[in-house]
């Protein structure tokens, strides 16, 4: 495995120059938002997460359409008015990218109710949507790619079904995730793994979760405790053309302890290994061949060097409307 070494760890946010605002362009310093806005007391919004990678072709976005699919529906699920398509959207974290002249990083999108109203109804707050673009490294420190991370299974549940909608990526889900991560690295744990209401597995505070078995791939299904990842669905489409069997089945805990390898995947974390889980070692307390492999062939072709054969890269320096020839 040799990307993640390519990519130094920076402090995140790392300050950009420019920030996109409702289809405007300001700086970063003018980015701000007022102490009484809907938001800041209620966690109304929804946001996303998309890494983009300097390929041999030029800046790229990994699966940058169905990122924005996913903020609109999230906006959708919340009654928030966007008043922009996906495309433009797109078109908005080509454009900011662009703009700090940047090749390599993290796109962040947020959308959330302003100053207006402060009753729990948001009434006439307005919707503001921001973009912002930054250089970012390794989520989990800089050797989690190549060497694994420890991790706990956290005290603290996800979400039930039908409490917080855990397909929304909205600010308010990360509560919870808040309080698995202070817990996990106050017992000196990088990560946490989280269990559903029912017990049974579910996933980190901000990745899903993949386990293997006797060259089987596991993951929990999606019912309602977990979010729906884009990388956690690349990884199923990677393994179906690599001849992997792959299972969205419900997993109790004691399987985290007892299967060969165990992977995390999200678009920060990209693909980062499990060594341990309550400090009981995984499989023989390294990287297994079934992670190493799955994560040389998500990193090869989101990083253009390996052939994209799902149009998931989405080049930085083309608008949404114009076709590739
Ligand atoms: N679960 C949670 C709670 C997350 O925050 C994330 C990161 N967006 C993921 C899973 C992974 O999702 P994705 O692969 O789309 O980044």
């Amino acid at each position: 495995m040799s990307k993640g070494e390519a990519r130094k760890a920076v402090p995140f946010p790392e300050r950009t120059e420019w920030v996109w605002r409702d289809g405007e362009i300001i700086p970063w310093d003018d980015a701000h938002l007022h102490v009484m806005s809907h938001v800041v007391h209620y966690g109304s919004s929804v946001f996303e997460g998309i890494r983009f990678y300097n390929t041999p072709a030029g800046p790229a976005a990994f699966r940058l359409s169905d990122h924005m699919r996913r903020f609109v529906n999230s906006a959708r699920i919340y009654r928030m008015d966007l008043g922009m398509s996906k495309e433009e959207l797109s078109d908005g974290c080509r454009e900011v990218v662009n703009r700090n002249g940047l090749q390599e990083g993290y796109i962040r999108p947020v959308a959330f109710r302003g100053l207006g109203a402060l009753g729990l109804h948001p009434g006439k707050s307005p919707v503001e949507k921001y973009i912002v673009a930054y250089p970012w490294g390794q989520y989990l420190g800089a050797e989690a790619l190549q060497e694994g991370v420890d991790v706990c299974v956290s005290s603290w549940n996800r979400p039930a079904p039908n409490t917080l909608p855990s397909l929304a990526k909205a600010g308010g889900n990360y509560v919870i995730s808040q309080l698995m991560r202070f817990e996990a690295e106050a017992n000196g744990y990088a990560e946490a793994i989280g269990l559903g209401p029912d017990g049974l597995v579910s996933e980190g505070s901000g990745q899903n979760i993949f386990l293997v078995d006797r060259g089987v791939l596991y993951t929990p299904p999606l019912n309602g405790t977990l979010l729906h990842g884009i990388t956690r669905d690349s990884i199923l489409k990677l393994a179906a053309s690599l001849g992997i069997q792959a299972r969205e089945q419900s997993i109790p805990r004691e399987m985290l302890y007892v299967v060969d390898e165990i992977f995390f995947t999200g678009t920060a974390s990209e693909l980062t290994p499990v060594r341990s889980v309550d400090r009981i070692d995984i499989g023989g307390g390294g990287v297994g061949p079934m992670t190493q492999k799955l994560q040389a062939e998500y990193l090869g072709i989101a990083t253009g060097e390996r052939p994209d054969r799902y149009g998931w890269l989405e080049p930085i320096h083309q608008t949404a409307g114009e076709t590739v020839l």
